[in-house]
């Protein structure tokens, strides 16, 4: 089994570097897909209430019979449940679906609708014990900016979509000043495009003997970027998990830094018609 290494967050916990994350796995299978996650070494996992599997995921660590301080638990608040007491109550119930008395790390999912009301609520939540580490995710630089500016706690991490395509540099630059720690969505670019039959991409993996898959996701580690890559398949979570142990060279680094599109193949956080679209998403949690 492969452990992972862990990167220690600007408020001294230790989060895994290697995460298993759960979008899009039906709450059906979900519990199936964490079980094989944790059996192949997985010890960080990254859920939302609006992924709609929490309750899943919580029964797969219950019956893993796994020591809860091994375990590094990520969920995130929805925009409908922005504000100080929304989120307070939607925590709640993230908690109870978990079944876990704590969370080892809470973010606010998207920065739209009243995101400082929910992270006055955070910082409570944390000194409170409910949750070990506060942070955010899809905060692009100037939004990022201003809430640390006026706010007392620095969010501990920003997850951000992250991959060879859209290498978020100026995004890196602004969360290294801070020590915010990078985490990447979508490290394997969501499986779309021709990321896993790049030429440079795949030209890399043959020389190591690897696959490509491992190359990117060892890229985005050597940055000092975690990384949350999902498979439903047990072969590709070890595959997923080896990555660590994974070293690429100078020229290799670069050749990869060359393929930065700077565009999303996701969602543009900044695009009006995509904050419309996920800021007024509803979903039954
Ligand atoms: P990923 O970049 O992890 O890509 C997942 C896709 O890649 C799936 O189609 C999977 O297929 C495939 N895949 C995984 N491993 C391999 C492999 N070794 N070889 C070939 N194909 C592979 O996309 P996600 O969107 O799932 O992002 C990862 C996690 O990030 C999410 O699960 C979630 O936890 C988080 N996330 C957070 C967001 C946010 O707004 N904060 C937004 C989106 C994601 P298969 O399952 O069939 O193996």
């Amino acid at each position: 089994m492969t452990t992972t290494p862990t990167f220690t967050l600007r408020d001294g916990a230790a989060m895994p570097a290697v995460g298993f994350g759960v979008y899009q796995i039906p709450a059906a299978e979900t519990e199936t897909a964490v079980t094989a996650a944790l059996e192949a070494g997985y010890r960080h996992l990254d859920t939302a209430a609006a992924y709609e599997n929490e309750e899943a995921v919580g029964r797969a660590i219950a019956a893993s019979g796994l020591p809860r301080d091994e375990l590094f638990v990520t969920t995130k608040l929805w925009v409908q449940d922005a504000g100080e007491a929304p989120s307070r109550a939607a925590a709640g119930r993230s908690l109870e679906r978990l079944g876990l008395d704590h969370v080892d790390l809470l973010l606010i999912h998207q920065p739209f609708g009243d995101y400082y009301g929910t992270w006055r609520t955070l910082q409570e939540l944390q000194r409170e014990g409910l949750v070990r580490s506060i942070g955010v995710s899809n905060f692009a630089p100037d939004r990022l900016m201003d809430l640390i500016d006026h706010n007392e706690v620095v969010p501990a991490v920003n997850q951000i979509e992250a991959h060879p395509f859209h290498q978020r540099v100026a995004d890196l630059a602004l969360l290294e000043q801070h020590q915010v720690r990078a985490v990447a969505w979508g490290p394997l670019g969501q499986g779309r495009g021709d990321l896993f039959t790049h030429p440079v991409l795949t030209r890399i993996a043959e020389a190591h003997g690897a696959s490509v898959a491992q190359v990117v996701l060892a890229w985005l580690l050597q940055r000092g970027i975690a990384v949350l890559p999902k498979s439903v398949h047990p072969e590709r979570m070890q595959e997923n998990l080896a990555a660590t142990e994974l070293t690429l060279a100078a020229d290799e680094m670069d050749a990869i830094a060359a393929l930065d599109t700077g565009v999303s193949t996701a969602f543009d956080h900044r695009d009006p018609a995509s904050v419309h679209a996920l800021g007024t998403t509803r979903f039954a949690v």
